[in-house]
């Protein structure tokens, strides 16, 4: 019995993302040995996060790097740091920042539920359209700096973002990042800096298969240095996104296994994953299963699609995602609406995707 069990829950197979729901992803070995070494000893922690990010700043060819305790906590830190890097003496002024610059530009197409953790710092927002013209005119004085929520793609209605950072950069306004689940592409770590982004925020959590509760900031230095006073294990405004010596090190782990990843053999298993449960599926009434790419974070993965009849299988889709979990073992798939669910390999260890097809069989035949 698993220590799960004995709690009375089951262990979920995730055939849904590296959602946080479900836990986000599985740390692999190498994670887990760097995890258990740094708890066996004490170690200064300032001195840790500094070798930690100067380790992950050269393996991601950043300027500096800094561990948080994801990406969300990186948001309200990134925010932090864009008003200290104008006005060092807001430090214990978080988060009533009327006497500073307190305002972040965003795009109303890429307002999403963890644009919140921006307002958390003090900041509010300056919600505008997608166009330079819009964006040029928005920045004033009290601009602290411009956030980016990319999904793939790299534009906002008729901007891009190279676009967004030229014109803030013209005018010495930080661009942040939030690119939580933009890996894969392993590139996507320094991507943003080399397009001249001040800082980009990343799950440690999701496809790093690093500690959960961990995420990197990466950029520049005189950014990632204006947040060490207010950051644990100093106090203020960071203090509660405490990041241990355990997630440090682990985080570090992950970013060298992630680096070294074979990537295209990873994208051939989810590709041949999604082909597997399309042939199981598509000889089914009332069932059809298509490839969906890339997916719905943009990474470039492909998904395997499956439309429903409720009609014909005497259940709806949202039915189908409850009867999954369920299922023995549970299996989480990702909702879609009442006709259509997604299951994404992204997620699956090897040998799941076997479980997971069976399953689909079993829950869809209709006869
Ligand atoms: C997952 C996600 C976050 C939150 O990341 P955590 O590491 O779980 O804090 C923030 N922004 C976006 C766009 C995300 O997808």
């Amino acid at each position: 019995m698993t220590n799960y069990e004995a709690l009375g829950l089951r262990p979920v197979i995730n055939a849904f993302a590296t959602v946080t729901k479900y836990g986000g992803s599985l740390m692999p070995p190498a994670v887990i040995a760097a995890m258990n070494e740094a708890a066996g000893a004490f170690v200064d922690l300032q001195q840790l996060q500094r070798a930690v990010g100067e380790r992950i700043a050269e393996l991601t060819r950043n300027e500096a790097a800094y561990v948080t305790s994801g990406a969300a906590a990186g948001i309200v830190l990134a925010s932090a740091a864009a008003v200290l890097n104008k006005y060092p003496d807001a430090l214990k002024r978080f988060p009533n920042l009327g006497a500073f610059n307190n305002e972040a530009i965003i795009f109303r197409s890429q307002r999403n539920p963890y644009d919140y953790s921006i307002k958390q710092t003090g900041l509010t927002y300056i919600e505008i359209e997608g166009a330079s013209a819009v964006m040029r005119a928005a920045i004033t004085a009290r601009t602290a700096c411009v956030f980016w929520f990319p999904r793939g793609d790299c534009s906002a209605d008729e901007i891009t973002l190279a676009e967004v950072i030229a014109i803030a950069n013209e005018r010495d306004i930080p661009v942040i990042v939030d690119a939580a689940a933009q890996l894969p592409p392993v590139e996507n770590l320094w991507r943003f800096s080399e397009m001249g982004a001040a800082l980009a925020l990343f799950s440690g959590g999701k496809d790093l298969r690093g500690p959960q509760s961990s995420g990197l900031m990466l950029g520049r230095r005189d950014f990632i240095e204006s947040i060490r006073p207010i950051s644990n294990p100093n106090h203020g405004l960071g203090r509660p996104f405490k990041v241990g010596k355990e997630e440090m090190m682990g985080a570090l782990a992950a970013v060298e296994r992630y680096l070294k990843l074979d990537h295209a053999a990873r994208e051939r298993y989810c590709e041949e994953s999604m082909r597997l449960f399309c042939a199981a599926m598509n000889p089914l009434a009332g069932v059809q299963a298509e490839r969906a790419f890339p997916n719905e974070a943009g990474q470039p993965l492909p998904r395997c699609r499956v439309t429903i009849d409720p009609g014909l299988l005497g259940k709806s889709a949202d039915v189908l995602v409850a009867d999954f979990l369920n299922h023995e073992p549970a299996i989480a798939v990702a909702p879609d609406s009442d006709t259509s669910f997604y299951l994404n390999p992204m997620t699956l260890e090897p040998g799941e995707e076997i479980i997971v097809r069976d399953a689909c069989l079993k829950l869809l035949s209709a006869l």
